[in-house]
C-alpha cells in the first residue's frame, strides 16, 4: 500500500509524512493531442512537435475544443484526507477512482492534523481566512487530537467486540487519510486544476490540486505553457 510512496514523483501537500499524490503512469503526450486534432484533415504525423504544433494546442485550448486532449491519461495515487477526497471525487467526467475499502481493510491510524488552523471568514463564499492572532492553536490542536483518539479508540473498540468493519468505520472521521488511483484525461485534469487550484477552492484541496499539476505539467509541457498563459490572461 505504501509503494507509491517510493515513487521518485512524488509530492506531499499537507507537510506530513502522510499526504502524497504520486505519478503512477502516463499515456500521451502534446504530439498526440496535436495528432487528434489534425486528424480530422488526415494530417496526423509521427513528426516531432513543431512551433505550429504548440500554435494549435493554444488555439484548441482558446477556442474550447476539448476533445483532443482526452486520449492522453494520467494516473496518481491521492493520499488524502477524507474532506479533501470528497470534493475530488465530484469531478465525475474523464475521472475514473479505485479507492481502498473500509469494508475489507482495518483502516490505519493515519490521521491528518492542520499544522495551523484558520478562522471562519466572514463571507461564506470565501470560507477561511488565516489566523490574525486571536484564534488559540494549542487549543485547537488539542481538541482535535482529542476527537481523534475518541474516534479511533471508539472504532477499534467496535472491532473488538466483534462488530464488522464496514459498519465500524462510521465512528471514524473525515480527517482519516483515504487512498486512492485516480485517473484524468489532460481535459478534465485541467478542467478539475481550474477548479480546484483556485483561491475559492478549499486550501487544503488546493494544495492536492497543485500537486498534480506539478506532476503532469513536464509530461505535456506545450499543452500546460498554453494553458497556463490564457489562464492567467484570462
Ligand atoms: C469552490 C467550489 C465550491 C463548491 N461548493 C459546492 C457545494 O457547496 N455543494 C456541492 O454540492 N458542490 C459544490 N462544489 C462542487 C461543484 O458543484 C462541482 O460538482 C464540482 O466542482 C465538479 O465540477 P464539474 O461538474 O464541472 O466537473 P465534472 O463532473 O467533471 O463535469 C465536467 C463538465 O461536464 C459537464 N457535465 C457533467 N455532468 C453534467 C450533467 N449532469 N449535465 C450537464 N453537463 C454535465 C459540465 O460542463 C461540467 O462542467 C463546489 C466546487 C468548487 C470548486
Amino acid at each position: 500500500m505504501t509503494a507509491a510512496l517510493t515513487h521518485p514523483d512524488v509530492r506531499f501537500p499537507l507537510d506530513d509524512a502522510t499526504g502524497s499524490v504520486a505519478l503512477i503512469q502516463h499515456v500521451g503526450d502534446d504530439k498526440m493531442i496535436v495528432n487528434a486534432a489534425r486528424v480530422s484533415f488526415g494530417g496526423d504525423s509521427a513528426l516531432p512537435m513543431t512551433a505550429r504544433d504548440s500554435k494549435l494546442i493554444r488555439y484548441l485550448l482558446q477556442h474550447h475544443h476539448g476533445s483532443p486532449f482526452e486520449h492522453n491519461l494520467i494516473t496518481f495515487k491521492v493520499v488524502c484526507p477524507i474532506f479533501v477526497d470528497r470534493q475530488m471525487v465530484r469531478h465525475r467526467v474523464g475521472v475514473s477512482k479505485n479507492e481502498i475499502s473500509g469494508r475489507y481493510v482495518e483502516m490505519q491510524e493515519r490521521m491528518y492534523q492542520p499544522g495551523t488552523f484558520r478562522r471562519q471568514a466572514p463571507s461564506n463564499r470565501q470560507a477561511s481566512v488565516e489566523d490574525d492572532g486571536t484564534l488559540d492553536q494549542a487549543a485547537a490542536a488539542r481538541t482535535w487530537e482529542a476527537a481523534w483518539q475518541a474516534s479511533y479508540a471508539a472504532y477499534q473498540q467496535l472491532l473488538a467486540l466483534g462488530v464488522t468493519r464496514e459498519q465500524a468505520r462510521g465512528v471514524l472521521p473525515q480527517a482519516m487519510y483515504t487512498e486512492s488511483y485516480y485517473t484524468f484525461n489532460v481535459r478534465s485534469l485541467l478542467h478539475f486544476l481550474e477548479l480546484r487550484d483556485h483561491e475559492g477552492a478549499q486550501y487544503e484541496t488546493r494544495l492536492y490540486a497543485r500537486a498534480m499539476g506539478e506532476l503532469a505539467e513536464p509530461l505535456f509541457p506545450v499543452t500546460f505553457a498554453a494553458w497556463r498563459e490564457l489562464h492567467t490572461v484570462g
